[in-house]
């Protein structure tokens, strides 16, 4: 699975892979990832920096506002400013990647549906995925691997 894990920008400079799997894969309907996409929700794959490689470009982080008010940089190519990932509360070691910039984004489907509060109405979301309003409790949903993971980078 990992060998298909790769990505880039609309222009070609930034391309990564990811060496594993990511942890979980969030598909956020807020009103922050609305605007900031220009869409209806973003995909969000989240996985430890290390295991993002940088096969070629240099992404630089844009700081952007909030509406929770904690730091979010989202890291742009320089060149044609797509967004590859983000940095959600300034934790250094955890990477949001935007699956929309895989090669194959169908290889990372949602893990679970958050803030469907301002989910738009035209947009039905399947039985199989849990969803929930605001956010969720972390240790309830992910898998213990991937709690695992995550306490390593978190503590
Ligand atoms: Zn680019
Ligand atoms: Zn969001």
């Amino acid at each position: 699975m990992s060998d298909l894990l790769e990505g880039g920008c609309a222009c070609g400079a930034v391309r990564y892979r990811l060496t594993s799997a990511p942890m979980f894969v969030h598909c956020c309907h807020c009103r922050d990832c609305q605007r900031q996409t220009g869409s209806a929700f973003v995909l969000n794959a989240l996985i430890e920096t290390d295991r993002i490689s940088l096969l070629s470009g240099d992404p630089q982080p844009v700081t952007v506002p909030t509406d929770s008010g904690h730091p979010h940089d989202v890291y742009r190519c320089p060149a044609c400013q797509t967004a590859l990932w983000s940095d959600y509360g300034r934790r250094p070691a955890l990477r949001f990647v935007r699956v929309g910039t895989l090669d194959d984004p169908t290889a990372l489907p949602p893990d679970v549906h958050i803030f469907t509060r301002s989910k738009l109405p035209w947009i039905t979301l399947p039985d199989s995925v849990p969803a929930f309003e605001v956010y969720y409790r972390t240790k309830e949903l992910w898998p213990a691997a991937s709690l695992e993971r995550r306490r390593m980078i978190l503590g």
